[in-house]
């Protein structure tokens, strides 16, 4: 499998996941033109993407996936929940491209997937593991608390792709109006770096090998300092491949390929 980040933030959000002849676009926040570029440093041509996964419906992940439908044809994988919810800004999604999930395992081509719960202020919020070859992959981020559901299904995972939006005390200490300070930090808010150190730290345990960080704040966080949270807690807990293979997804450009 592969799988890389093209932009992960509050600007969008869109990764890239690929198993053979088989590949899924993890949300699109992004315009198609954005898309298009950040595939194509891989050499990756949009017409050979299969779909899109949707994790849940604000703009900062929905945002292309109107165009995905109408103008690549991409067929649009998302819960009814989420797709009722969907921005108007999004536009139609033409029926014969939309294919309604329920919160169980569904196959794309070589791609098997299985939404889980996350927590978080949208109406039908999902994560997802993916696997293929033998391998698995998960993609968990806008989710305030670390979810039972979650720990669940994504022991086990070669590759994950996991929240570290803020830094605690930047936060705390920041502009951001006191409503939205709480917001954030709710348990429907989005995971600090701290909790994304502690995950992984479990992650780890439970033999993951590669993690990225990533959906990082633009004003609560850098980063150096989600990167370091992350870093000392695997290196003080011993696991130092996981240490070693870390990464940070950033806001705007497409990360490095992962190889899983
Ligand atoms: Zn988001
Ligand atoms: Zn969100």
């Amino acid at each position: 499998m592969k799988f890389f980040s093209i932009a992960s933030g509050s600007s969008g959000n869109c990764l890239y996941v690929q198993d053979g002849n088989s590949s899924l676009l993890i949300d699109c926040g992004l315009s198609g033109k954005a898309v298009e570029s950040g595939l194509s440093i891989y050499n990756i041509d949009i017409a050979d993407v299969t779909g899109v996964l949707v994790t849940h419906e604000h703009i900062d992940h929905t945002k292309g996936i109107g165009v995905m439908s109408r103008k690549y044809k991409k067929t649009i994988y998302i819960t009814p929940g989420t797709y009722h919810a969907l921005p108007t800004s999004v536009g139609v999604i033409p029926q014969d491209k939309l294919c309604f999930i329920q919160n169980t395992q569904f196959t794309v081509g070589n791609l098997r997937v299985t939404p889980f719960e996350l927590s978080h202020d949208a109406c039908d919020p999902h994560g997802f593991v993916i696997e293929g070859s033998g391998k698995k992959i998960c993609v968990a981020t806008d989710t305030g608390i670390i979810t039972q559901a979650m720990t669940h299904t994504i022991a086990g995972s070669d590759f994950a792709f996991i929240e570290s939006n803020h830094d605690l005390h930047m936060l705390k200490h920041g502009a951001y109006p006191p409503e939205l300070k709480r917001r954030i930090l709710s348990d429907y808010g989005h995971l600090p770096n701290t909790d994304a150190s502690h995950l992984a730290v479990w992650l780890a345990s439970k033999g993951t090998k590669k993690i990225m960080l990533g959906h990082l704040s633009a004003e609560n966080n850098t980063e150096e300092i989600a990167y370091n949270t992350t870093l000392n807690a695997l290196s003080r807990a011993g696991f130092l491949e996981a240490a070693k293979n870390l990464i940070v997804a950033s806001r705007h450009f497409p990360s490095t390929i992962i190889e899983i």
